[in-house]
């Protein structure tokens, strides 16, 4: 009953709201490349809403990566999230 209480709070990197894990996406980068959490190395969150606002997003995201390519990683996002929810 009181599980969810127990699970640790992950932030996101846009809005800085936090929430539980399993509700975000976890993402890293891979030599300046956008990807998905791949169970090693750095990694940061982002939350369902900012899934939706990539503007708002891709700075930060850049900011994470220390990258500046705005299409690329605006590409990459949309495959990432594109491949979440067929899964
Ligand atoms: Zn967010």
């Amino acid at each position: 009953m009181a599980k969810k209480f127990n699970q640790p709070l992950r932030m996101c990197i846009s809005c800085r709201e936090r929430d539980t894990q399993s509700n975000l996406l976890r993402l890293q980068c891979v030599e300046t490349q956008l990807s998905l959490f791949r169970g090693t190395g750095r990694s940061f969150y982002l939350c369902k809403i900012c899934q939706q606002d990539q503007k708002k997003v891709l700075k930060a995201l850049m900011r994470q990566c220390k990258s500046g390519d705005k299409d690329k990683f605006s590409n990459i996002l949309k495959e990432i999230i594109t491949d979440d929810r067929k899964s």
